[in-house]
C-alpha cells in the first residue's frame, strides 16, 4: 500500500504567543520529530492531552502552516515548502474540520454564501450550476436545502458541524483532517455526527485524520491511532491492537482514566497521572513521560526512546525500552 500523505521528520516550534520579542523569547516546542504514513480510505486518530501538538499536525497536514523542519509529502509531492501559488491547486485535496464552528463559519453570512465562496475561489462549479450543488451538499450532510438563506446562528451545534462538514466537502477533498469535531456538541449529538463522517466516508471514499483528546470517539472511528504525548508519538497502532495490547505506560494512564471498560485493567495495576503536563517550552529530558511515568528508570532521564516496532515487523510501536523489553504488561 502507497501512503496518500507522510508525515517526515515534522517539527513546528513557535514563540510563546504574548511573550517580548527577543533573544530569550520562550519558543514553545509544539511538535518536535513526528513522523506518519496515511493511508487512502483510512482512518488515523491522534489522542492526547491539550498541548500534546496534535491540532499543530493537522494544520501542517492541511497546509495551514509551514513546519520548522520536516516534510509533508501529499501524492508524492512534497508541499510543506510548496510556493503559495501551487498549494491552491492541492488546498482541494487537504481540507480541514474544526471543532468551534463558531470562529469557522463566518457568522455575517448565509450558509449559501459560506459554502458558494471556496467552490468558487476553486473553480468547482460554474455560476450557473452553484445552485444545485449547495442543494447536493446540504443533502449530503442530511440538512435542507430550504436552510441555504439562514445563517450559523440560526442552526443548532450539530447542525453548525453538519454545515462545517459541507463546507469541507465542498471542494472535493481527498483528505479530510477532523479536529475534535465532536467535542463541543452535546453527547446526544456526537454520535450522529460521527456516524455522518463514517457514513460519508465509504460514500466519498475520504481519508480522514480525526484528532482529540479523548479516547470514546477515536476508538469509534478510527482505523489506526497514534498516541501522543508533548509533541511526540508514543505509541501508534490498530485501533484493536492498541486497545488489546497497549505497550505505552501513557497510552495505559490514558485508558485507564477513561470511563471506558478496558479488559486490560483486570490484568494489571491501574496508572494513575500524577501532576500536570510539562511545558513545551523545556520539555523534560531523556523520555518526556519520565516525570509523571510509575516505571521510570534512571535511564528514562538521559536517554529519549525511539518508535519502535514492538516484535519484528510488527505495525505497533511504541516508545519505551522499558516496557518493551518484555516487562511490565
Ligand atoms: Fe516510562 Fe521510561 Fe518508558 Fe518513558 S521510557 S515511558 S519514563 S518507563
Ligand atoms: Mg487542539
Amino acid at each position: 500500500r502507497k501512503p496518500l500523505l507522510i508525515v517526515e521528520g515534522l517539527k513546528k516550534y513557535y514563540p510563546q504567543r504574548g511573550s517580548v520579542i527577543g533573544k530569550n523569547r520562550p519558543v514553545i516546542h509544539a511538535v518536535d520529530g513526528v513522523d506518519l504514513e496515511i493511508y487512502e480510505g483510512e482512518t488515523l486518530g491522534i489522542v492526547g492531552e491539550s498541548g500534546c501538538g496534535k491540532s499543530t499536525i493537522g494544520r501542517q497536514i492541511v497546509a495551514l502552516e509551514r513546519p520548522t523542519s520536516g516534510r509533508i509529502i501529499y501524492q508524492g509531492q512534497v508541499i510543506s515548502d510548496m510556493a503559495s501559488s501551487n498549494l491552491r491547486k492541492i488546498r482541494t485535496g487537504l481540507q480541514m474540520v474544526f471543532q468551534d464552528t463558531t470562529s469557522s463559519l463566518n457568522p455575517r453570512k448565509q450558509v449559501y454564501d459560506i459554502l458558494a465562496a471556496p467552490m468558487l475561489y476553486h473553480g468547482i462549479v460554474t455560476r450557473d450550476r452553484l445552485d444545485e450543488e449547495i442543494n447536493k451538499l446540504l443533502e449530503l450532510v442530511g440538512l435542507s436545502k430550504n436552510m441555504k438563506y439562514r445563517y450559523p446562528h440560526e442552526f443548532s451545534g450539530g447542525q453548525r458541524q453538519r454545515i462545517g462538514i459541507a463546507k469541507a466537502l465542498s471542494v472535493k477533498p481527498r483528505l479530510i483532517v477532523c479536529d475534535e469535531p465532536v467535542s463541543a456538541l452535546d453527547v446526544s449529538v456526537q454520535a450522529q455526527i460521527l456516524n455522518l463522517l463514517k457514513q460519508l466516508q465509504e460514500e466519498l471514499k475520504l481519508t480522514y485524520v480525526f484528532i482529540a483528546h479523548g479516547l470514546g470517539a477515536v476508538r469509534y472511528v478510527s482505523n489506526r491511532i497514534a498516541i501522543m504525548y508533548l509533541g511526540k508519538i508514543v505509541e501508534i497502532a490498530e485501533t484493536k491492537e492498541l486497545f488489546d495490547n497497549p505497550v505505552h505506560p501513557y497510552t495505559k494512564a490514558l485508558f485507564d482514566a477513561s470511563p471506558l471498560p478496558d479488559p486490560s485493567l483486570r490484568k494489571r495495576e491501574r496508572i494513575v497521572l500524577k501532576g500536570e503536563i510539562p511545558s513545551a517550552i523545556q520539555p523534560p529530558k531523556g523520555c518526556r513521560f519520565h516525570t509523571r511515568c510509575p516505571y521510570a528508570i534512571e535511564s528514562c532521564k538521559v536517554n529519549d526512546p525511539d518508535l519502535l516496532a514492538i516484535r519484528f515487523g510488527s505495525n505497533h510501536k511504541a516508545a519505551c525500552p522499558v516496557m518493551q523489553a518484555g516487562g511490565e504488561r
